[in-house]
């Protein structure tokens, strides 16, 4: 049943008419930036030891490592600081989401909810902020990329207004998740909520495919993090077994 799915939302985002997952493609891996044994910094050929990022970027042990906040890869000396220390590189620039485009992801993700059996997920308002909003609302200084939030019977999504589509579908789709659990007074143990929120963002990066989705999976199944990347995995357990249906069933039980 799942495969099935899969295939009908790959059909829906591709078919839209749109190319809004198209970053980081095969194109810009054979661009001058990603020449063999070259680095990704200073462009001198690359000798001995060298680091390399998800995407196949190379640079020299010399540099200093700053990663993009929306991709996770090396970030050069044309990323962009968007708060102290947190970079965007040049591809995630260049596919920056507009609100347009966001509503447009979160029309397609709703679509695809309501088709594995998840039901209508009703008004939520979105809204685009800075990281230091997002760090201020969790009282953290880490990579926050989107929050959820339910203030009586109103809810509200905020993502960062920085992020590459692929990013940004992702983010959506975790959140997304977490308006359900609140519109359906759904409260599981925390490491259920993230990782069921994270299960909606793998099926979605499975679906888009390209190397920047495929390197966010690689980065669900390693995230050491005991909710968000434990929970990920138990959750990710019981749905190669049950499906949709199952980890549906298992979420309702939840309710209070
Ligand atoms: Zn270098
Ligand atoms: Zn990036
Ligand atoms: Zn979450």
């Amino acid at each position: 049943m799942d495969s099935k799915n899969q295939e009908s939302m790959f059909d829906k985002l591709f078919n839209s008419g749109k190319t809004l997952f198209e970053d980081i493609s095969k194109k810009v891996r054979q661009s001058d930036f990603f020449k063999q044994g070259t680095c990704y910094i200073c462009g001198k050929p690359l000798i001995g030891i060298y680091y390399k990022d998800l995407y196949g970027r190379k640079i020299c042990t010399s540099h200093q490592r700053h990663t993009c906040i929306s991709c996770g890869g090396f970030c050069n000396d044309s990323a962009m600081e968007i708060s102290p220390g947190k970079y965007l590189c040049t591809h995630c620039q260049h596919y920056r989401t507009s609100l347009a485009d966001a509503k447009h992801i979160i029309k397609l993700i709703r679509k695809h909810y309501l088709s594995i059996g998840l039901g209508e997920i009703s008004r939520f308002h979105l809204e685009m902020v800075g990281l230091e909003d997002l760090q201020r609302l969790m009282q953290t200084s880490g990579d926050i990329l989107g929050c959820a939030k339910m203030t009586g019977r109103r809810f509200d999504i905020e993502v960062l207004r920085h992020l590459s589509h692929t990013a940004m579908a992702g983010v959506l789709a975790h959140e997304i998740l977490h308006i359900w659990q609140y519109q359906r007074g759904i409260f599981p143990p925390q490491d259920v909520c993230e990782g069921f929120c994270n299960l909606g963002s793998y099926e979605l990066y499975k679906t888009i495919g390209s190397p920047h989705a495929k390197a966010k999976i690689v980065g669900l199944d390693k995230d050491p993090n005991p909710i968000y990347g434990d929970g990920y995995r138990k959750i990710k357990r019981y749905y190669d077994k049950e499906g949709w249906s199952g980890v549906i069933r298992k979420m309702e039980g939840y309710v209070q």
